[in-house]
């Protein structure tokens, strides 16, 4: 028997009701905050993700899935969602039409991580980002936007975190003063640690294993540059203004190298080791990095699984997916078969969902799975019913039968499901 592809998942059934939820969710929300959707490739050159996401991290050293395609190629499935946009907005000469430009996306990302509740190796996030704004304003409405986001779907327990890697200068001055303190420690780190201190320094604040030196290490923010300064201090002022929460974390540097000023993560209390929901910040230099011009910006992106965790963890009820409400049965001659197809057409037509017997059962056993799948009301239909220009309609809650005649069934079936709601 062939097996998926560990880390990945196949989704159907009833947990696609979380997938409709949050999906729409963040469709709906898209639209009045005015993101458009934007669909890029799953696949893209490797370089634009080493290029953008960095050299040194996690994602590029160890979590890629690359691979040569036939024409020599080196390609990488996507590790997460800015790159690809980025690369869209510059290759299409997007950057003509004006600024500010929000976009959103929804799709599977690839990471070759070792696998457990709340982490895949292909999962799946919303995205939105913002292009143009050097602003605060702009910082404060994305995490407004991702707040209410959570909101929407149903979320409390969660929790904002912020914080500010100031500019390029500033955090070279950091990166300085983390290493001079690290450095009474360098023998006793642990070996990611080791090659951390060297190549991507701020990611040791990071560290599980050693995050015991962390408590005294410097704080980014007493090297923030007047202008960065004043940026977080607005951002600050600007979501306490419209009343969100947040814990400020001078800790918080993320695993991606092209962050500037603000980022920010938000964590569900519920959701143990893999608490991180979403995370996010500015990344100004990126556009240029990459071929465009310099274009500030900004994004986020959450993870759908781990929502999904969290609606479950907090026992949000989400809309059920509408199932078959009929079931059209039947039995008999070419004529009857004929009357239950068109029948099932022509409520469907009216925007009824309705199954229709593919199994050639027994009556009986077609009201048995009538029953199964859940359907309220079955019609039924015999060559007695034909012959008297009637349908049966069994309520299969109640066994109630009734007949109506062929031309009043589609009406009396409404009323009848319009009664049941
Ligand atoms: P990141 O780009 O790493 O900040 O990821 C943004 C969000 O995507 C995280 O907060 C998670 O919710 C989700 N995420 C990242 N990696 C994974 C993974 N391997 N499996 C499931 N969700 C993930």
């Amino acid at each position: 028997m062939y097996q998926k592809i560990k880390g990945t998942d196949d989704l159907y059934g009833e947990q696609m009701k979380y997938w409709y939820w949050i999906e729409k969710k963040a469709r709906e929300l898209s639209t009045i905050y005015g993101y458009g959707e934007i669909r890029t490739p799953i696949f893209e050159e490797t370089k634009l993700f080493v290029r953008s996401v960095g050299q040194d991290t996690d994602i590029v050293q160890k979590e890629m899935y690359t691979f040569e395609d036939k024409g020599g190629r080196s390609i990488t499935l996507r590790p997460e969602g800015t790159a690809p946009v980025v690369r869209a907005f510059v290759e299409n000469g997007m950057i003509a039409q004006g600024f500010p430009q929000k976009y959103f996306y929804i799709g599977p990302m690839f990471r070759y991580e070792r696998p457990q509740s709340g982490r895949q190796r292909q999962f799946h996030q919303f995205g939105a980002e913002i292009f143009g704004s050097p602003s605060p304003m702009a910082d404060a409405e994305l995490i407004i936007f991702a707040d209410r986001l959570l909101k929407e779907m149903g979320l409390i327990d969660y929790e904002i975190h912020v914080n500010s890697l100031g500019d390029t200068e500033d955090r070279e001055k950091y990166k300085e003063a983390l290493k001079e303190y690290y450095v009474q420690y360098l023998d006793v780190l642990c070996d990611d640690c080791k090659v951390r201190y060297e190549r991507n320094t701020l990611r040791l604040l990071d560290c599980k294993v050693d995050a015991k030196y962390v408590e005294n290490a410097p704080r980014i923010t007493d090297y923030l540059g007047e202008e960065s300064k004043k940026h977080y201090e607005e951002l600050k002022r600007l979501l306490s203004s419209v009343g969100i929460e947040y814990v400020e974390d001078p800790r918080l540097v993320r695993g991606l190298d092209y962050y500037n000023r603000t980022v920010f993560e938000i964590h569900h209390h519920r959701l143990g080791a893999m608490s991180a929901l979403a995370g996010g910040g500015r990344y100004d230099g990126l556009i240029k990095e990459i071929g465009g011009k310099e274009v500030p910006a900004l994004g986020f992106a959450a993870g759908i699984e781990r929502l999904i965790l969290s609606l479950k963890s907090e026992n949000v009820q989400v809309d059920e997916i509408s199932k078959n409400i009929i079931y059209v049965t039947y039995l008999g001659n070419k004529e009857v078969r004929n009357e239950a197809i068109k029948l099932a057409e022509l409520l469907r037509s009216e925007g009824i969902p309705v199954g229709l017997e593919l199994m050639e059962r027994s009556i009986s056993a077609q009201l048995k799975h009538a029953s199964r799948i859940g359907a309220r009301f079955c019609v039924i239909i015999g060559e007695d019913e034909l012959d008297r220009d009637v349908v049966v309609i069994k309520n299969m809650e109640t066994g109630e039968q009734v007949e109506f005649e062929k031309n009043f069934v589609v009406n009396g079936i409404k009323d009848m499901i319009q009664e049941m709601q």
